[in-house]
């Protein structure tokens, strides 16, 4: 998995558009005949700039939420609990003694409609998303490019899926939340990640732990006398936590195949042959007169990125380095 920074300025985007379509989807597009709808300032405004039609029948919710609406879109991965602890409460308290009713209308208007009706829709604010967030990997496998590009500027083409790192289906409310959204592959995102509850005492969240990468290190064993296995160094001394997330996020799983492949390909250049070719590329390969930083060498030669903050760039990167560090350290 891979830390994505703060992205403040992505989070400021997001949380206008979200609070302009909630605004507009309470009160109807403002004009003429409807002096009370809602339209916000900015003119390029991917909700201004379309149809969009009013959501009747849930007066009291929105009126509810869209003064919470700011603390909602932008909480904290480790306060969303919490919150969501507390509005249930004032719920309960202020608006109705109906809890079910809260929960059906989180579910309906930011999950179905919003996120999925919404979000993922015709004009996706996915893409939007994706392109502000600019992340060219995976965030939990780091093995797939998930890079965003349109047929037109207006159309669909293709963009990365957002993982629900709460799953919007038992906790709706966060369906639009930012931090709540990880921009991820299929794989990761519909098939493996899936069937575990996340939360962030027991799991790493990728917008909170920086130091993500470092807690723990590929490794490989042999299976037989010429076939290798991908696992992790020192598995056993892992702590929980980290352990639990890679265990969570199926990380063994996705990379195993890759043993015949990238794995192979590494120890080949490492054992196959009399000479160390691994180290013979990285001493040789470039002339010593161009001065070339490590971080280029290991782009040019293996197709990756050396620091954490360029990690996301190229698929591999943390597999590779971690591998590669491994077979040059063998005598
Ligand atoms: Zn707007
Ligand atoms: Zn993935």
């Amino acid at each position: 998995m891979i830390y994505l920074g703060e992205q403040l300025e992505a989070l400021d985007k997001f949380y206008s558009v979200v609070t302009c379509w909630v605004k507009s989807k309470h009160l109807g597009r403002k004009k003429a005949s409807n002096l009370d709808g809602y339209k916000c300032n900015d003119l390029n405004c991917s909700v201004c700039t379309r149809g969009l039609q009013k959501i009747e029948g849930y007066n009291r919710f929105f009126e509810f939420i869209i003064p919470k609406l700011e603390e909602i879109i932008k909480a904290k991965p480790d306060k969303m609990l919490q919150l969501e602890l507390k509005l249930r409460a004032d719920w309960w308290s202020n608006v109705s003694h109906d809890l079910n009713e809260f929960n059906d209308a989180c579910s309906e208007i930011l999950s179905n409609k919003g996120y999925k009706g919404w979000f993922t829709g015709t004009k996706g604010l996915n893409y939007d998303l994706a392109e502000w967030l600019d992340q060219h990997t995976c965030t939990f496998c780091n093995r797939q490019y998930i890079f965003t590009a349109r047929k037109n500027a207006e159309e669909k083409g293709m963009t990365c899926q957002f993982d629900h790192w709460f799953d919007k289906g038992s906790r709706p409310l966060f369906a639009l939340s930012f931090y709540n959204l990880i921009p991820s592959c299929s794989v990761c995102n519909s098939s493996v990640k899936s069937v575990t509850h996340f939360n962030t005492d027991e799991y790493l969240h990728p917008y909170l732990d920086k130091d993500i990468s470092s807690r723990f290190k590929f490794s490989s064993i042999p299976n037989t006398a010429t076939q290798y296995d991908i696992t992790f160094l020192n598995e056993d001394k892992m702590d929980a936590k980290t352990k639990r997330t890679l265990d969570g996020l199926g990380t063994k799983l996705v990379y195993s195949k890759h043993s015949e492949k990238e794995l192979q390909d590494l120890i080949d250049l490492r054992m196959k042959y009399s000479k160390n070719y691994l180290k013979n590329l990285l001493e040789n390969t470039f002339d010593d007169k161009l001065n070339m930083a490590e971080e280029e060498k290991y782009r040019l030669i293996f197709g990756i990125e050396l620091s954490e903050d360029n990690m996301h760039k190229r698929p591999f990167s943390k597999f590779k380095k971690d591998i590669i560090e491994e077979l040059l350290k063998i005598k």
